[in-house]
């Protein structure tokens, strides 16, 4: 009212009183649309200072967020207060942009803390212009302040993230890049220091910053052997045929290769277009230099390793020649009906030792073709109660020292037989009624037994009564030279023994499993395919006497000539008394194998059986020379050959032999060929 008194007292017309009015409503309403503004755009508070009076003008919502009250609005409008609400380290920040500020330099944006009444701070900024007058002199300090804190909490936490990924990055020891299309199709490349410290140059070196772009720095250096490996996979990466993780060489400042592991990932843009790619460069060169030793002892290992198996090859030979004789003749007596029956037991044990020691020879070699990868299994027919029972008289002297109780149950099954590997099942025993014996306690009990399961496999079943094996372990127990503890036991072992066993049984088709309790026992078993067509009802009487005497039948009834080629006299003699049983064979010798040619074509034999390592020509020269020769090219030729190893075999059957019988040689296995050969 007083305004208009003193309008009315400057005598003002009517209209310029309107356009007053008008101007004020105008004013007034501008007036209440900014504080809706600012009402509406919360964390927002505006000021404005007065310099020359030196009061500022609140916003005081801004204040009354952070705790303060309408009654504190005029202590806080005092520019000498302001300073003591900031927090102490923003001061100095403040008071410098302010100076330079009235000096007339532009206010740019400024972050600071500013106390909360309740204690604690937020984060705001601050924007502000200025009206000066003639002089540059800073009449007005107006703008707004801004609550920032939520944005200052991301920046900080992204700031922790990015100080993590650095460190991360750091301790990895990796550098990274990044690849991006750049503006009209200029590609961009970032490579972190790092990439470059592999190569052994400095991230500012002049080498790798003078001249060419620093991607072609890079590729100038990459190994031109690698370089299409690499082209291929950032190529395959792109087409999204793969992930871009590719090893390859490239040369270092002192001009040795190193090599590079780099792992990355391409964006497309929305078109399919590649925009950016990032990645990392891991230097394992060490890595690689001890690969590249690990592969040269591997190889070394390797050549160790057939020289084992050649130097075991020559040594089964030499042992498996004299077997020959030792078992072919022993066997030779038991069909023998003028022996007292001490010489036959004496003949007996000759030929279980000469049994013996074939096993030994044969598991020698086992080891070793197993670790080789390289056993392989002669299937045949075999009934296991005989190898059973072989394997008992082996070990009976263990059982009798520990005093253990052995009982076999067959179920009627005892006549049963099985496709199986005779060496490999004798091992499997051996090593199961073995281990039932040496974990077993004094006095304890083992049952083997046998039964069939439903899917028309034998079970045999190897249960003691001894220390069993802990639960923690069982999961290891077919692992090599993993002794379960029994290290510490004082009973002798390697760890080897089950590997091989579980080796041996799926080498023939079968399966092996266990269960055991602590101190109670365990229970291993083994189920193998019989052979079928079989009189699962038959209970034969299966002694061993018995069975040993019965002669192995051949169904030739027709005469027949063989010529048998064998420089080794006691070979040659003991051909002969087998060959005595069967009158309806006619055997020939020839002790050379010029001698073996000239009777082959004379009196072309219906089959001719050879030995390998003849003095004048060894058995595939002669084998050679019989194929070629139109009259005995069609004679069937059948090697016999105390080597026994698998490629021998092999290599034997690849020449034409129509069959390869090994020393020691068994009468069983020398009539059955001759029943597939001999067409009566
Ligand atoms: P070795 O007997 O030479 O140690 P194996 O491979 O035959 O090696 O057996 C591995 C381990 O399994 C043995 O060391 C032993 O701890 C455990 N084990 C095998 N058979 C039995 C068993 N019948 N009773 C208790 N523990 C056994």
């Amino acid at each position: 009212m007083n305004l208009f008194r003193n309008f009315q007292a400057a005598q003002i017309s009517a209209s310029q009183l309107q356009a007053l009015r008008a101007r004020l409503s105008e004013m007034t309403h501008m007036r209440e649309m900014f504080e809706r503004v600012f009402r509406g755009s919360k964390g927002y508070g505006y000021f404005d200072c007065d310099m020359e009076k030196s009061i500022v003008t609140w916003d005081a919502r801004f204040w009354q967020v952070l705790g303060y009250h309408e009654s504190d609005m005029a202590f806080i409008s005092q520019p000498k207060h302001l300073m003591g609400y900031l927090h102490h380290e923003d001061r100095p920040i403040m008071q410098h942009h302010f100076r330079k500020f009235l000096k007339g330099a532009v206010w740019n944006e400024t972050i600071f803390r500013i106390k909360k009444k309740t204690g604690g701070y937020i984060w705001a900024e601050v924007r502000i212009d200025a009206v000066r007058d003639n002089n540059g002199r800073v009449k007005f300090a107006s703008g707004i302040i801004l609550d920032v804190s939520r944005l200052k909490q991301i920046e900080q936490a992204l700031q922790v993230v990015e100080a993590r990924h650095a460190r991360i990055i750091e301790s990895s020891n990796d550098g990274i890049w990044e690849w991006s299309a750049g503006p009209a199709g200029k590609p961009n490349f970032q490579y972190s220091s790092r990439c470059w410290e592999h190569l052994g140059y400095t991230d500012d070196d002049d080498a790798v910053n003078f001249g060419v772009d620093r991607f072609d720095a890079w590729l100038d250096r990459m190994h031109p052997e690698d370089r299409k490996r690499f082209d291929k996979v950032l190529h395959d990466h792109i087409k999204g045929k793969g992930s871009f993780d590719v090893e390859y060489r490239v040369r270092g400042k002192n001009n040795q290769w190193c090599w590079i592991r780099a792992r990355g990932h391409m964006d497309f843009d929305p078109n399919g277009k590649p925009m950016r790619m990032s990645g990392t460069n891991m230097d394992i060169t060490a890595l690689k230099i001890a690969e590249q030793r690990v592969l040269k002892e591997k190889e070394k290992a390797e050549h160790a390793s057939q020289a084992k198996s050649e130097f075991l090859s020559r040594i089964s030979h030499e042992l498996r020649t004299p077997l020959n004789a030792i078992i072919g003749f022993s066997e030779w007596f038991d069909g023998a009906s003028n022996l007292t029956r001490d010489q036959k037991v004496n003949i007996q044990e000759i030929q279980k030792a000469g049994v013996h020691l074939l096993a030994l020879v044969n598991e020698v070699l086992e080891l070793s073709k197993i670790e080789a990868g390289k056993r392989s299994y002669s299937i045949e027919e075999i009934m296991p109660l005989r190898i059973i029972r072989e394997v008992f008289n082996l070990l009976c002297a263990q059982m009798e020292e520990k005093q253990i109780k052995l009982c076999v149950e067959t179920n009627n099954l005892h006549d049963i037989t099985l496709f199986a590997d005779a060496t490999a099942l004798r091992q499997v025993f051996i090593n199961l009624i073995g281990n039932a014996i040496k974990y077993n306690k004094e006095g304890g009990h083992i049952e083997v037994s046998f039964e069939m399961n439903c899917e028309g496999k034998l079970r045999f079943i190897i249960e003691d009564t001894g220390r069993g094996i802990p639960e923690e372990c069982k999961g290891d127990i077919f692992q090599p030279f993993n002794r379960l503890g029994a290290e510490f036991s004082g009973i002798e072992g390697t760890g080897v023994g089950l590997v091989i066993t579980k080796q041996l049984v799926e080498g023939m088709g079968g399966v092996i499993g266990f269960s055991s309790e602590l101190h109670t026992g365990s229970r291993f078993w083994v189920e193998l395919p019989i052979c079928e067509k079989q009189n699962l009802s038959a209970k034969a009487d299966a002694s061993a006497g018995s069975e040993a005497a019965q002669l192995p039948v051949l169904n030739i009834t027709s005469e027949k000539s063989i010529l048998y080629i064998e420089d080794n006299p006691a070979n040659q003699r003991l051909m002969s008394q087998n060959f005595l049983r069967y009158p309806q064979l006619q055997l020939k010798i020839a002790s050379e194998a010029v001698l073996g040619l000239f009777l082959a074509r004379s009196s072309s034999p219906d089959l001719i059986i050879l030995d390998i390592n003849l003095p004048d020509l060894d058995g595939f020269e002669c084998l050679s020379v019989l194929k070629q020769d139109p009259i005995t090219k069609d004679i069937p030729v059948v090697a016999l050959s105390a080597n026994a190893l698998v490629h021998d075999l092999n290599k034997g059957r690849k020449a034409g032999f129509s069959s390869y019988l090994t020393k020691p040689l068994r009468l069983n296995q020398l009539i059955c060929v001759l029943n597939n050969l001999l067409v009566s």
